[in-house]
């Protein structure tokens, strides 16, 4: 989507990795033996894990735990992974699935997310309108002959009307004043996500770039073009992504400890119009409702000259190939049901799932996100509990409260850097399960018709974006809303936001395995306990520890402290760099250093808090923290985790709890051993 909200998705840390969207293409070169990771193969990925594969205590904390469950772990239909954390988004997508399934509910809120369920299981509908919807879209593009044109359908055709912009835009939390919003504009998507690939194609590139081109190929067979002529668009859609690429972060880049100083760039509104040159940014900005501004964020500057350069009358079939492309790639999962079957192979091929989700389950979950606070509101009515909610939001205070032993503790700082660290520290709000009152999420203003009305699904997703554009567009004119929660309760997963200190356990992840009323301490603490103790210090890892107290990007630090610790996370940066999960394949150690830091600090809080109780039951705790992580995947999985920033499952048990004597001491692991790690080669942050 053109205004997708890319700093937020940059700057909140998310506990793990878990949406995701694509046959593995056949490789020249013969398949590596994954077998032969250093210091421990990757035994999250399908096959590695035998019978016979040797999994001691000693040498492998993970395997040696969870073997028996790895081996009879099957991946769901229509999911690309299993283990503990796909079995909470199992029962997840179950709950939230049953909610639909009743008569239609009188309340506005619960209603529209009704008709919206209601609209996507209605094939009827939608296989008589086929890419009718779509055509008009891509028909409006095609009739592009000039910039004069380009310009004004960028200016005239409505947002929710266009297939795809050639640049990002909107408001964001300012990255300064963290309550104010800023106007902001930035780089365009691209189909295979890290620009990096334009330069030297991975094979996980060619997986992707062979799934989205089969089904783009597909989509534009039915939109009536020749064989010849959709593979062309293909082309050409490539050809404009690789002119711009190059000036595109990559991902690596966007982990690095540089990135937000990098994108932290500012315009007055005369020197964005100088920058833009014939691209009208600050004029789109305007017809969305925007007023003009005396400061804009540009997140990458050379972009903007680049795309300055290559918007030109010469390039037009290409940039409307790239629009074209990247259109009918975005649409194809709400047309006809032809349409929805390609876009899951597109995501299976990608992901390396298989199958189909059952509609009820696969729609009531869009639903889930597309009307993400009124499914939260049926979601917490429904399922979650005020007991569980006080429960937790107390182990939390107790977790904050050890944190102090952290800070104060660590020796590489010195006194003012640690008094600022423990004043965040006591600002951290902590956002528990579910909110206290539901008036900030209410969606009275938006409206489209059920089926029985006459509904479509395209007019309500439109209708939809529509709101979402108006909303923020009002918004923005208002101050920052520092209370209100960005993350929703049905969401299976856990977050720290630097731009307003909070963390957020969320209902749909404090449940099952993770954690239930009846929990003994020692289960606790090494699941969600855990857990908790890790978002906290995401307040205090490479990237949260440039915002403030009150969210704003400023330095806390004393040069000297700052250069300390930038020196510790070079550290655990190259230990991950001397990893690979099989030889040849390497990890990115520099993307990985938040969450690594937070996995340890989690681990190092809870044992602190453990210290304090009488007969605690080590081994419990540990075998617990290491269930959390269990996982079992396809090649495309371990592709995808290789580019995400939280380290695989069997690292974050093996290389985290590695770190502590207390693990090492109470198994006996000692130098020979393979889960023995000399305390001078220890890369702990805190
Ligand atoms: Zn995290």
């Amino acid at each position: 989507m053109k205004h997708a909200k890319r700093l937020t998705a940059v700057l909140l840390a998310v506990l793990m990795l878990l949406s995701l969207s694509v046959s593995a293409l056949a490789e020249e070169a013969p398949a590596p033996d994954y077998t032969t990771g250093t210091p421990w193969p990757d035994i999250d990925l399908e096959g590695v894990v035998t019978e016979d594969t040797a999994a001691e205590l000693k040498d492998n904390f993970a395997l040696y735990v969870n073997k028996d469950r790895i081996l009879k772990l099957e991946i769901p239909e229509g999911y690309s992974f299993a283990g503990t954390i796909m079995d909470l988004s199992l029962q997840n997508a179950e709950d939230i699935r049953n909610m639909f399934l009743g008569d239609a509910p009188e309340e506005h809120d619960a209603r529209l997310a009704y008709n919206l369920f209601r609209l996507m299981m209605d094939w009827d509908s939608r296989n008589a309108l086929g890419v009718a919807p779509l055509k008009e879209q891509t028909d409006a593009v095609e009739s592009i002959d000039s910039l004069d044109a380009l310009n004004a359908y960028f200016l005239e055709v409505p947002a929710e009307d266009q297939l795809a912009g050639l640049w990002s835009s909107g408001s964001e939390v300012s990255l300064d004043d963290a309550s104010k919003m800023t106007l902001m504009t930035g780089e365009c998507g691209l189909l295979l996500g890290d620009s990096a690939e334009y330069e030297a194609l991975t094979a996980y590139g060619a997986i992707k770039k062979e799934a989205f081109s089969e089904l783009a190929e597909k989509m534009l067979v039915k939109l009536g073009y020749s064989k010849d002529q959709a593979l062309q668009k293909i082309d050409n859609c490539f050809a404009w992504e690789s002119m711009l690429a190059p000036v595109i972060y990559t991902t690596e880049e966007q982990g690095g400890a540089d990135y937000l100083a990098r994108i932290n760039n500012h315009m007055s509104h005369e020197e964005l119009t100088e920058a833009e040159g014939g691209v009208p940014i600050l004029e789109e900005l305007a017809k969305l409702g925007y007023p003009a501004a005396d400061d804009y964020l540009v997140t990458n500057p050379d972009f903007l000259v680049r795309l300055n350069e290559a918007y030109t009358e010469e390039n037009l079939p290409l940039i409307r190939d790239y629009m074209i492309v990247h259109g009918v790639i975005g649409v194809a999962g709400s047309l006809d049901r032809e349409c929805y079957e390609w876009s899951n192979d597109c995501g299976n091929a990608i992901s390396g799932s298989s199958g189909i989700l059952d509609d009820e389950t696969a729609f009531s979950s869009s639903v889930a996100g597309m009307l993400a606070w009124p499914v939260a509101r049926l979601y917490t009515e429904t399922y979650l509990k005020l007991e569980d909610k006080d429960r937790i939001a107390e182990m939390i205070e107790q977790v904050l409260d050890a944190y102090h032993g952290i800070l104060t503790e660590a020796d590489f700082l010195s006194e003012e850097t640690k008094a600022r660290a423990v004043e965040k520290l006591d600002a951290i709000e902590p956002r528990v399960l579910f909110p206290d009152s539901w008036e900030k999420y209410d969606r009275a203003e938006l409206n489209f018709d059920g089926p029985e009305a006459g509904g479509t699904l395209t007019e309500a997703l439109k209708a939809i974006a529509r709101y979402s554009l108006e909303k923020e567009v009002k918004e923005y004119s208002e101050p920052v809303d520092k209370e209100e929660w960005a993350m929703t309760p049905q969401i299976v997963n856990c977050f720290y936001n630097p731009q307003d200190n909070s963390i957020s356990i969320m209902g749909a992840f404090a449940q099952g395995a993770l954690y239930r009323s009846d929990m003994s301490d020692e289960e606790l603490y090494g699941k969600l306990g855990i857990v908790i103790g890790h978002e906290i210090s995401h307040a205090f890892d490479r990237s949260g520890a440039q915002f403030d107290k009150d969210g704003n990007m400023s330095m806390w630090w004393t040069e000297e402290d700052y250069a300390k610790f930038q020196e510790r996370n070079d550290r655990l940066a190259d230990y991950y760099n001397a990893m690979h999960p099989w030889e040849g394949q390497d990890f990115y150690g520099s993307i990985m250093t938040g969450e690594a830091c937070a996995d340890m600090a989690g681990v190092k809080v809870m044992l602190k808090l453990a210290a304090e109780k009488e007969d605690f039951d080590y081994d419990t705790f540990f075998r617990s923290y290491a269930e959390v992580w269990l996982t079992k995947e396809p090649l495309q999985m371990a592709y995808i985790r290789i580019n995400d920033n939280h380290p695989m499952g069997y690292l974050r048990i093996n290389t985290t709890l590695q770190q502590y004597d207390k693990f090492l001491d109470f198994y006996g692991i000692t130098e020979g051993d393979g889960m023995y790690l000399a305390p001078e080669n220890r890369v702990a942050i805190w």
